[in-house]
């Protein structure tokens, strides 16, 4: 068994001596393995945190934008060094495979280098005035301290996507990590710590959503809350953020489809829904969770289906054959069982799957059977809820039209995919479906970091993560007027 981590708080370029009150973050797919144990912080840690960001705020805004995008360049390299070692430590605390984890430490590398670059570009505008002798122009400013809210699915990835747009545009921030990763937020901050930046510019505040998490949202010196999580949490933060005035990018959950049309490659719809329904056990935001089926290739395509996702390897992500890792936690294991209850009770049936997967050492773990739900209609719960676990529901459908209007038909916007041979159809698709994200024959997964993340209706707020769109989350404009 790998030794267990010891994390603590980062404030102000100091790790911080522990308090007995600890709480621990387990292996899942060996639930005896306690992989951390972390701090739970008080009101008066995130005062702490907070102060300290505030106070390096006063400097940091001040170097030059390029100047501060040469630390985030720097963080990038360090990742690259630690890659393997955070991709292994990611497949422990979090479970998911080798080959996604190291996807994820990738994602944060090009983030970094990405946003590097944002540094040199943070373009403000000139525009003729009306006057004479005056000139008009607009120019960024940073918004000051940032509160980082980040889920467990994406340990390495979704930090770096909020840390390194903040902090090239001259903000300060405080990480509130997911409890089930702190490891893997510890081991990240330790690589912010050596890239150099000034105290208190980055800082790490471990604990309970309800109590640390809440106490940095409700904080008067916290300007800017950029959290990613379920959309009941999200709400949550939005309300509290919108009664004390203060900025709120909300990135929250999916229920997204893959529409296969009757023209489609069915080979290529195959690995996209196989990938995008059953990757990461279906605990991705962007996760195939409905896949609308054209009556014509239904039966074709769910016989395709069964065979391949009963075949899937389940096992411990860092077991280099597994293919499918565990569910995050125990909560979310019994979660994932009652919706099978639920689509029971609602008329659906189990095709494959259905069920805790307990056969030799997966009973060590929180595994869920890859299942496939048929004769589901888009009334029903299984249909409109976000299950996070590698669940999919299949829905038939007689044309185009009624796949798209199904699509649309649900209180999230975040991603979706529709495979097919026809061009017009492609770009009917793409004008009208109601999402952050649509893929052409692609499946519902796998964004890059220099185009925009997020999503509409009750997945997002309006802002986006990523790509150019970050620098607009993470700065303010000032309008300039200059007569001469
Ligand atoms: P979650 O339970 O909402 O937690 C997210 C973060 O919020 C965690 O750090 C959590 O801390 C914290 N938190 C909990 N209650 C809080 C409160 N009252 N005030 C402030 N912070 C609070 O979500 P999760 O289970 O970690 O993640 C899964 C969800 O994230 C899914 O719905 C998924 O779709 C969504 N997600 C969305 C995106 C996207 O970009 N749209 C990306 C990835 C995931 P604790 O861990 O201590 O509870």
């Amino acid at each position: 068994m790998a030794a267990t981590f010891t994390c603590r708080n980062f404030i102000n370029g100091k790790w911080l001596e522990n308090t007995d009150n600890r709480l621990q973050s387990i292996n899942p797919a060996s639930k005896n393995e306690i992989v951390a144990t972390f701090p739970r912080s008080t009101d008066e840690d995130v005062n702490s945190s907070v102060m300290a960001a505030r106070n390096a705020y006063k400097n940091w805004r001040l170097i030059p934008a390029p100047a501060r995008a040469e630390y985030v360049f720097k963080v990038g390299e360090l990742l690259l060094t630690h890659k393997e070692e955070l991709a292994q430590l990611i497949s422990r605390e979090m479970g998911k495979p080798l080959t996604e984890a190291r996807g994820d430490v990738q994602e944060g590398i090009d983030c970094a280098f990405y946003s590097a670059g944002e540094g040199r570009r943070l373009y403000g505008q000139t525009t003729p005035s009306e006057m004479p002798n005056k000139f008009a122009m607009t120019v960024r400013t940073p918004i000051g301290v940032c509160a980082l809210i980040t889920p467990w699915n994406f340990p390495i990835a979704i930090p770096c996507w909020k840390a390194m747009p903040a902090l090239v545009c001259g903000n300060t921030v405080i990480l509130k990590p997911a409890e089930d990763t702190p490891a893997c937020a510890t081991k990240l901050i330790e690589i912010f710590e050596k890239a150099g930046f000034p105290p208190g510019v980055v800082n790490l505040v471990h604990g309970i959503g309800e109590e640390t998490g809440k106490s940095l949202v409700e904080h008067p010196d916290v300007n800017l809350v950029s959290f990613t999580g379920s959309s009941q949490t999200g709400s949550l933060v939005g309300e509290i953020c919108g009664r004390l005035h203060k900025r709120v990018c909300l990135e929250m959950g999916g229920k997204n489809a893959q529409i296969v049309m009757e023209d489609a490659d069915l080979e290529l719809a195959l690995d996209g829904a196989v990938w995008g329904a059953f990757g990461t056990a279906g605990q991705r935001c962007t996760a195939t969770s409905r896949l609308i089926l054209h009556r014509d290739i239904k039966a074709k395509f769910t016989e395709m289906l069964k065979e391949r996702a009963s075949k899937l390897r389940l096992g411990a992500g860092y077991d280099t054959n597994t293919e499918i890792g565990p569910i995050i936690n125990d909560k979310q294991l019994q979660q994932v069982r009652i919706y099978m209850d639920i689509a029971r009770s609602e008329g659906a049936s189990i095709l494959i799957g259905g069920g805790i997967a307990s056969e030799g050492t997966l009973k060590e773990g929180y595994f869920f059977q890859p299942t496939i739900l048929d004769n589901v209609t888009p009334n029903m719960r299984v249909a409109r809820e976000e299950i996070f676990g590698p669940v999919v529901a299949l829905i038939e459908v007689n044309s185009f039209k009624q796949a798209i209007d199904i699509l649309n038909d649900t209180n999230y916007g975040l991603s979706s995919s529709i495979y097919t041979r026809d061009v017009n159809r492609a770009f009917t698709a793409m004008r009208d479906i109601e999402a952050g994200i649509t893929y052409i024959n692609g499946p519902t997964i796998g964004a890059e970091v220099h185009l925009p993340f997020g999503g509409v209706k009750q997945t997002g707020n309006g802002h986006r993560e990523a790509g150019s769109a970050a620098i607009d989350t993470f700065t303010e404009w000032k309008t300039v007027y200059v007569d001469f």
